[in-house]
């Protein structure tokens, strides 16, 4: 059964704060001669989210892309209730996809038996994506077609429901971005005809400018974000890259590796040209305060990106949209080993045919992708020695990307893998997958959520009884379900497996809603 609210009984929250005091039960591990002694810890704390969802504009960087329109056309169609026809009837806008909106939690079970279910969205209070009045899009892209022009060339939505969408959509086009072919494919030099120039910047900052080095660039984004949240009564915004994948920046002493050498190397001609644009962008965010999100998988949060965010009590996170193979290879490969089954052999292959395949057909930004998508597994496999134990050497599966730009098939992704897993006695079992991603509706939605949470954990404090309230790290791992490579703090192990992921986000918000965390232990069901 599924309500739409609920409340816990004889918790009142005030109008300003939802707030809850909860037991934190934990465990600390101390190894002596080998042997783990395991004491378990339990802390008191508090916690709490400001009940006032603020009216949030999401900026894409990339926004002209496939993922950038859809979710823009999407989103308008969610909005305006748009409907559209296809040969098998009539379509109505929907978020399947989105976690937040599409998902549920268990709240508990009826005295007659029935599980009763909540929306994931009820347990704590999001922006409301469907509500105009709370959420919108806007960005930036090297090209200026409109978003309507961008959303046709994608070729993603239906077209009925494109045409419906054509007077919402032709009115938007993106800011012009920076851009340095360095970073992304030679193939994708035709589409920068919406750059910033010195001109634009003079324009922007309202007088002439230095264009030694990049700080300019910073300078001129961080007005562009102003500008858009005046202009559109905002009183937050998220910055989220979902441009091209670049290639690795370098990480260079003297340049990058502290927040000190970034922000000098940016006014530094030579030094300058090591930082990325999506780090520049990270950079705008974090000196306007604003969530910053990498959609992609380069190195965008550099060392000295990460400090000064820290440093600032900016929030970031990323790296990569999990959306279609990596989050299967993060379920499977945890439902192996968790299983006592050893994957030893895991070969990924995909081939796509939308803008983002034809950048990845270059080598390094291959690289970045094929970084990525081959950590996924590590932490599960390191979870489990008695499977992964040769003496004297850490034993990993073999694990090999391939990815291919074949046009013909679009955005309609294909991603074909293959598991061999050793079993009982030696056996061996092979699971063979193919799965049509039709990438940018599975991508779209989460690109939407990780916004929605990057702004709801700006809003979540806890404390010890009494203490100060403090906000989340800067460094967002909360939000690592939605991601690849998920950027932790220092000293934080990262993990990829799926479900644990999901249990993270779900049971931190039980705790603000004030239920107990999900155990599934469920002894009513279990014991006479
Ligand atoms: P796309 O090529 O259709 O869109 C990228 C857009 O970025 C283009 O419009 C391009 O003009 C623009 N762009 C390039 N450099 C820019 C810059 N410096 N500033 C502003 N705009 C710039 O790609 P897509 O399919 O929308 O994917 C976007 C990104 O998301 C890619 O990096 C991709 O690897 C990543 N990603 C996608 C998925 C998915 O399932 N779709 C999953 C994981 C990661």
């Amino acid at each position: 059964m599924l309500v739409d609210t609920f409340s816990v009984a004889g918790k009142a929250d005030t109008t300003d704060y939802k707030t809850s005091k909860f037991v934190y039960n934990n465990t600390e591990v101390e190894m002596k001669d080998g042997h783990a002694v395991v004491t378990p810890t339990h802390k008191e704390l508090e916690i709490r989210i400001s009940q006032h969802a603020p009216k949030t504009g999401l900026m894409l960087v990339g926004f002209g892309g496939s993922n950038g329109s859809t979710l823009l056309g999407g989103l308008l169609a969610n909005q305006h209730n748009i409907t559209w026809e296809r040969k098998d009837g009539v379509c109505n806008p929907n978020f399947f996809g989105s976690m937040i909106e599409s998902s549920t939690v268990r709240l508990g079970t009826t005295h007659a038996g029935e599980d009763v279910y909540a929306p994931f969205r009820s347990l704590v209070p999001f922006v409301d994506p469907k509500n105009p009045d709370q959420f919108m899009l806007g960005g930036w892209d090297i090209n200026n077609d409109n978003m309507y022009a961008a959303m046709q060339k994608a070729a993603v939505l239906d077209v009925t429901l494109q045409h419906k969408l054509r007077p919402y959509m032709e009115n938007i086009t993106p800011m012009p971005s920076v851009f340095d072919i360095n970073f992304v494919a030679a193939n994708q030099e035709d589409r920068a005809n919406n750059v910033i120039t010195a001109e634009y910047a003079k324009e922007m900052l309202g007088e002439e400018v230095d264009t030694t080095g990049r700080r300019w660039y910073v300078e001129v984004i961080k007005a562009q974000m102003r500008k858009f949240k005046e202009e559109n009564n905002l009183e937050k915004i998220v910055v989220l890259w979902t441009a091209n994948t670049e290639c690795f920046a370098p990480i260079i002493e003297g340049v990058n590796t502290t927040e000190a050498e970034l922000l000098a190397s940016l006014k530094d001609a030579e030094k300058s040209k090591h930082i990325a644009p999506s780090s520049l962008f990270a950079i705008a965010a974090i000196e306007e305060k604003v969530t910053f999100i990498n959609g992609s998988p380069q190195n965008t949060l550099v060392p000295g990106v990460i400090e000064y965010a820290v440093r600032n009590r900016s929030m970031i996170g990323g790296d990569d949209f999990k959306s279609g193979q990596t989050k299967m290879k993060s379920v499977l490969t945890d439902f192996l080993v968790s299983s006592g089954i050893k994957p030893t052999c895991i070969a990924s292959y995909n081939h796509l045919g939308n803008n983002d395949g034809l950048n990845l057909s270059s080598p390094a930004q291959f690289r970045s992708k094929e970084i990525t998508k081959a950590n996924v597994v590590d932490d599960i496999v390191a979870s489990n020695d008695i499977l992964y134990k040769r003496p004297g050497e850490i034993e990993k599966p073999d694990h090999c990307i391939v990815i291919k730009y074949l046009k013909y098939v679009g955005d309609s992704k294909r991603a074909m893998d293959e598991y061999t897993s050793e079993i009982f006695m030696r056996g061996k079992n092979t699971i063979v997958l193919h799965n049509t991603c039709e990438d940018s509706l599975l991508a779209a939605p989460i690109i939407m959520d990780m916004a929605l949470c990057g702004e709801m954990l700006g809003r979540l404090e806890v404390r010890e009884p009494n203490g100060e309230w403090e906000n989340f790290h800067p460094v967002m791992n909360t939000i690592s379900f939605f991601c690849k490579a998920p950027r932790v703090p220092d000293q934080t192990p990262i993990i990829n497996a799926l479900p644990a992921q999901r249990a993270c986000l779900e049971n931190i918000l039980r705790c603000v809603a004030g239920l107990p965390i999900e155990t599934n232990m469920r002894l009513e069901n279990r014991v006479m």
